[in-house]
């Protein structure tokens, strides 16, 4: 958490709220409560709760739609409509998403092991529902109800802006970015490495949580921050998070002259040869 947008103009990937014992959780819980009471803001607006980051009954799917690999159910999904294609539910991107699961979770065990981890379990008890939300600043990232609408969604769980993925641990719901396809130089729709690299980090910090490793170790959010990218490394991706202004400009096909290549050495996530851009376009203003 530290380390996200404060001080930066880069979207960051990211960001959960765990509270590892129960007085945590209660002392949390009595913090926004008290608040949401207190706390009047001038505009007279009530201060968003952790439960205003969960889909309202209208935004929520009709059908819940299950991923097999994910072992999770998207129960909101709502599209971007400048990159309407890129951003719709469709077999494509269901695919991408169930794909970047079936890797991930592959590779977990192992990841761990290498990691000197332990887990208290040998599969992930019960793992969350997913929003797919608009996370573009530059487009309707924070528009009201999007992945960054501080204001009226998440404040309470996600203090500081921008993201492109949330695991909230006490609300068991995890929110990220909505476009798993972007298209390629000739126009063809193909797996979106930016949202690849976003959905493995956020997988990490899911199973280390439901696998227990934090109720062994004890949970650190730095820790758990920097292991989330590190598994995005040793799952192959080695380029950075980008800034909206660089998703944007990879999805209208104005990407820069050098895109860093997945490593091949390692190769696990079945990432397109387009990547994001290096650390050195991560300098755009957000907003
Ligand atoms: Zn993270």
């Amino acid at each position: 958490m530290g380390l996200f947008c404060a001080a930066t103009t880069r979207l960051m990937s990211r960001r959960r709220i765990e509270f590892t014992t129960r007085l945590a959780r209660f002392l949390a819980t009595a913090t926004v409560a008290a608040v949401a009471f207190f706390a009047t803001p001038s505009d007279g607006r009530a201060s968003p709760t952790r439960f205003d980051a969960l889909p309202r009954a209208s935004e929520r799917l009709t059908q819940p739609v299950w991923l097999p690999h994910c072992g999770m159910r998207i129960v909101e999904w709502r599209p971007t409509a400048a990159l309407r294609t890129e951003t719709t539910m469709t077999d494509q991107a269901l695919k991408v998403i169930d794909d970047t699961c079936q890797n991930a979770f592959a590779h977990y065990a192992e990841f761990l092991r290498a990691r000197r981890l332990p887990r208290l379990r040998g599969e992930p008890d019960v793992l969350p529902a997913i929003s797919f939300l608009p996370g573009n600043t530059l487009l309707d990232g924070k528009t009201p109800r999007a992945l960054n609408d501080l204001p009226s969604r998440f404040e309470a769980v996600a203090p500081g802006c921008c993201y492109w993925g949330l695991y909230v641990d006490s609300l068991n719901h995890l929110f990220v970015r909505n476009d798993p396809l972007m298209k390629d130089d000739s126009g063809e729709l193909v797996a979106n490495p930016r949202f690849v690299r976003t959905l493995t980090h956020e997988i990490s910090h899911v199973l280390s949580s439901r696998l227990g490793v934090w109720d062994i170790v004890g949970y650190d959010r730095d820790r758990d921050e920097d292991l989330a990218e590190d598994f995005v490394s040793f799952m192959g991706m080695h380029f950075p998070a980008e800034s909206s202004a660089e998703d944007l400009a990879l999805h209208r096909g104005r990407s820069p002259r050098n895109r860093p290549s997945v490593d091949s050495a390692t190769a696990r996530a079945k990432v397109p040869s387009q990547a994001p851009p290096s650390a050195s376009a991560n300098t755009s203003p957000q907003r």
